[in-house]
């Protein structure tokens, strides 16, 4: 039986403590939901609170693991991002090359999932600065 890699769970580690990564179901976390979904989690959680989730339909983990300050962040670095295509002011395709634009990015890893928490901090920055141009509030 072939395997194709995207099929294969990923060989990652934790950027926290160094420990492994396992693919789990996201019922493992987040037990209130029995999520037919799938995350890489820290071997060493819940003691260390590191996880990512994994692409819908594959084995291949979004970004790198995130403990909760980094998802926090990722997650509201993503929704002031969106904001600049879903108030217009670019395209969604013109937004992601903008972003791609201001780090040196290849499409395929301008992804804020993969991105680190300095990365987020800039990209914020950055967002806030052209919401703040086109008059868009954005209630944090
Ligand atoms: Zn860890």
């Amino acid at each position: 039986m072939k395997h194709k890699t995207k099929d294969r769970p990923a060989r990652i580690r934790c950027p926290y403590c160094g420990r492994s990564a396992v693919l789990r179901k996201a019922s493992y976390v987040y037990r209130e939901k029995a999520l037919d979904e799938y995350l890489y989690v820290c071997s060493g959680y819940p003691e260390c609170n590191s996880y990512v989730g994994v692409h819908a339909g594959t084995m291949q983990p979004k970004g790198t693991l995130a403990n909760g300050d980094l998802r926090h962040k990722r997650i509201e670095t993503h929704r002031l991002f969106d904001a600049i295509w879903k108030n217009g002011i670019l395209s969604r395709s013109d937004a992601y090359r903008w972003m791609q634009d201001i780090f040196a990015l290849p499409s395929s890893q301008a992804h804020i999932g993969q991105f680190s928490d300095y990365r987020c901090d800039c990209l914020k920055a950055e967002c806030m600065r052209v919401l703040e141009n086109n008059h868009v509030e954005i209630a944090c």
